[in-house]
């Protein structure tokens, strides 16, 4: 309590703050995913974060554990139940049809911001949460799906993750193929009734599909046991799979099939996949996607084969620093810390600060601000992430030069003309 008796306001459970020591490493991962985007001819689209209530509902699915029980959503002033989005695939799509983006064309986009789910915080797992997520529409082939499987394998090789993660494949087959494959499974689970939990008993009826997917050891044999949709797809899927599968093989990816995946969200078809890793316990699912032809026609739209994926950036950073594999020129921070010995000299070093960075743009150059003694100036310079100081006293000013401190080498301290400091300094912090 302060002297006020007023409570202090803290943040909302499972919604982090991002700290500035944070943010270099978020920089870097996006910085990488953004030119990666470029490089594959993917567009960048932003939408709102928050939907009417009933594009979520109609997209993911009425019995999924999202739209169940971890939205967010609220009456607005209007009356409208609106939802804070919990994925991306919806609103892109949703943004796509409003504006005419699948009418006669293909799209490759992708997308990225905060996601909010309510579900119980913990280490991988939050309620504001942030992805990195990518569509294509318009394509029905097995390429496509290849090309998006490709662009995030490139990532976590660029990334330095390639030995860390694993990529899960299954086909849901069409939606004919798993209907009748969810008569074969429902059969299944009543003979096997007694085992399952309450969860799962719910979803006979509703969801049975997602059973495969539950996580409870007790049910694990029953589930390993029961019948497979792979040997139940219909022709079309089955030979897409059998394609994209020689794709990725002739790509030099490796996959492992996981005939229990089946993703938490109903619209998908044909084409599922996860990246996993087991670096980070059990929140050890960084990507996931796959294909979802009947999305389109589902909101209302003509009939437009869709693929994609999200990743979850808290988590692939989570791993990145768990690996120890943010490369230390990705730490953000100064290279360069100016500061004048005393007030008398201010307003020079201010003016050659401003000249430095209009010569060198690339440079990272704090300044001094706030006074304060000659001891107190050269320990915040010491206490930045800067490699060397710029000195400015009243002999520098009358001489137009520069005294140069190294504060991380054991290097001599020397002045230098003002004028050659453009040519110099890069110098002097590659070496
Ligand atoms: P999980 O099985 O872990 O709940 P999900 O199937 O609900 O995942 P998707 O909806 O497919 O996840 O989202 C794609 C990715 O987004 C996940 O693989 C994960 O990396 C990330 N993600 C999902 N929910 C969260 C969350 N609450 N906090 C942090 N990241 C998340
Ligand atoms: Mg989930």
């Amino acid at each position: 309590m302060s002297k006020s008796g007023a409570k202090k306001i803290q943040a909302i459970r499972g919604m982090n703050d991002l700290l500035p020591s944070d943010s270099p490493r978020w920089q870097f991962f996006e910085a990488k995913v953004r030119t990666l985007m470029q490089r594959y001819g993917f567009d960048e689209i932003r939408m709102p974060i928050v939907e009417q209530t009933a594009l979520f509902a109609r997209s993911i699915g009425e019995v999924t554990d999202i739209v169940e029980k971890e939205m967010y959503t609220f009456e607005d002033r209007n009356g409208d139940s609106l939802t804070l989005r919990p994925e991306g695939t919806a609103s892109c799509l949703r943004a796509a049809m409003e504006h005419g983006l699948l009418y006669n064309q293909t799209q490759r986009l992708w997308y990225q911001g905060p996601m909010f789910r309510h579900e119980r915080p913990q280490k991988g797992r939050y309620r504001q949460f942030h992805q990195v997520g990518v569509e294509a529409y318009g394509f029905d082939g097995p390429d496509i799906d290849a090309e998006v499987i490709l662009l995030s394998a490139r990532l976590w090789q660029e990334l330095g993750l390639s030995e860390h993660v694993t990529l899960e494949l299954n086909s849901l087959g069409s939606l004919e193929a798993r209907a009748a494959y969810r008569e074969t499974l429902v059969a299944y689970f009543n003979e096997h009734r007694a085992l399952l939990d309450e969860d799962s008993l719910r979803r006979l009826e509703s969801n049975p599909l997602r059973i495969l997917d539950s996580k409870n050891p007790d049910m694990a044999a029953m589930l390993d046991a029961a019948p497979q949709l792979l040997e139940h797809l219909d022709d079309e899927s089955r030979e897409h799979f059998e394609a994209l599968k020689r794709m990725l093989e002739a790509a030099g990816v490796q996959y492992v099939i996981n005939p229990r995946l089946v993703r938490g969200l109903d619209y998908y078809s044909r084409t599922v996949f996860e990246w996993t890793t087991t670096a980070l316990g059990s929140q050890g699912t960084v990507c996931a996607g796959g294909r979802y032809d009947g999305l389109v026609e589902q909101l209302g739209g003509k009939p437009t084969p869709a693929v994609g994926f999200a990743m979850g950036i808290e988590r692939l950073i989570l791993l990145l620093d768990t690996l120890a594999l943010v490369p230390s020129e990705a730490l953000g921070g100064s290279d360069v810390y100016l500061l004048a010995l005393d007030d008398s000299a201010t307003t020079e070093a201010l003016t050659l600060a401003e000249r430095l960075r209009s010569e060198l743009p690339e440079l990272a150059l704090t300044l001094h601000c706030g006074g304060g003694s000659f001891k107190s100036r050269m320990k915040k310079a010491d206490k930045s992430s800067a490699r060397i100081a710029l000195l400015l006293g009243e002999d520098e000013v009358a001489s137009g030069s520069v005294t140069v401190k190294f504060l991380r080498d054991d290097r001599e301290q020397r002045q230098i003309n003002q004028r050659e400091l453009a040519t110099i300094l890069p110098e002097l912090l590659t070496r």
